[in-house]
């Protein structure tokens, strides 16, 4: 089998260079193990947390060591009775063409509710995501503005239309026109700035949102947050999901800005990682595929063909490369 290991940490912009593929050989299947083949890989930001030798809420990557992430992928052999040769599980999987699991690491998933690569996105760690920050930590209701960064991503299409769903105005900020129209046809957000073409962030966002901003889902961080945190009302809640535009930061930077409103507007700013509602994953999982199934949530996956695409396809994530989740299908 052919599998990408880390050959070497990133320092700032992670490249090719930092991954390499290697021939191996499997060792023999042992109970209670199946044998899979990856249908589709995810790449997502957090990756690139753990290339760094860093202690953080999943371990850093080995160098010499395949990486491995969310994997949709066909059981081929099984020496296990919970599984059965042509199941479809989701498993935390190394980057690899075949590799072996255990059985009970594995979730078998229905894929005649959706389609199989909806686990990795809207049915999956990041439609959680969007709706737990969303609905846990902002509760948004009803007339109120709620800005969304990141939104034309895996995470940040979610969270918009769930806004809509409760009644909201939405605001998005993406980077690119293309994404912006996007998401105002398909999506339902009522307003989306590119951020990258702006003239003056801060004016295009007051314009956007004539009420303030009530809630503020954070995909992103840096200069899109502090003009956003400028804004702010009274009671205002901001989930701070994300700071892709610090992963690849050699030094920490200064900000956030604008922490006397938050003072001022009594507003509340939490950080969250999904993992933290573990209990709570079948309400949302029920509620987000009743969505789906009702036609009330859409979706939008951008595929890249062949395993070798997959550091192409993660380094993609951070030149905005993707239009809804990053996926690679072997
Ligand atoms: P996305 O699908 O949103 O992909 C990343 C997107 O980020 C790109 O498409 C790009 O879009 C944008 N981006 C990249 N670099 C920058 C930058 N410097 N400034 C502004 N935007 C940038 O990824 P996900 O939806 O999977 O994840 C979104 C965020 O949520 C990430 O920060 C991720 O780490 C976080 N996350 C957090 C979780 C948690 O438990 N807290 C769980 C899952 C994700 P554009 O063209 O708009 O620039």
């Amino acid at each position: 089998i052919t599998q990408i290991v880390l050959a070497s940490r990133p320092k700032g912009n992670p490249s090719k260079e930092n991954f390499r593929f290697e021939k191996v050989e499997l060792p023999a299947l042992q109970d209670g193990q199946v044998l899979l083949e990856p249908q589709f890989f995810s790449v997502d930001p957090y990756m690139r947390g753990r290339m760094n030798d860093a202690k953080s809420y999943t371990p850093p990557f080995q160098v010499d060591a395949p990486l491995e992430g969310g994997v949709v992928a066909k059981v081929v052999e099984s020496k296990s009775e919970a599984l059965q040769p042509g199941d479809v599980v989701l498993g935390a999987l190394p980057w690899a063409t075949q590799s072996i699991a255990e059985a009970k690491k594995l979730q078998k998933i229905d894929t005649s509710l959706a389609p199989a690569s909806y686990y990795l996105g809207i049915l999956g760690m990041p439609g959680l995501t969007a709706y737990f920050g969303l609905l846990d930590i902002s509760q948004p209701k009803e007339g109120e503005t709620v800005v969304v960064s990141g939104a034309a991503g895996a995470v940040g299409m979610v969270v918009g239309q769930i806004a809509k769903l409760k009644g909201c105005r939405v605001v998005g900020l993406a980077g690119s026109d293309e994404k912006a129209e996007l998401l105002k046809k398909e999506f339902g957000y009522d307003e989306v700035i590119n951020y990258k073409t702006t003239q003056d962030l801060r004016s295009d966002l007051k314009a956007a949102c004539p009420n303030g901003v009530d809630v503020y889902f954070d995909n992103v961080g840096g200069e899109i947050t502090d003009a956003v945190i400028s804004l702010i009302n009274f009671h205002a809640r901001l989930a701070i999901c994300g700071q892709i535009a610090h992963y690849n930061d050699e030094k920490p930077q200064q900000g956030p800005r604008f922490l006397p409103l938050v003072l001022t507007r009594s507003a509340l700013i939490k950080g969250f990682i999904v993992s933290n509602y573990h209990a709570r994953f079948p309400e949302a999982m029920q509620q987000l595929s009743t969505w789906v199934k009702e036609g009330k949530l859409h979706y939008q996956e951008t595929i890249v063909e062949g395993f070798e695409q997959l550091p192409e396809a993660f380094l993609g994530l951070f030149t905005g490369q993707n239009q809804g989740k990053m996926l690679v299908k072997v």
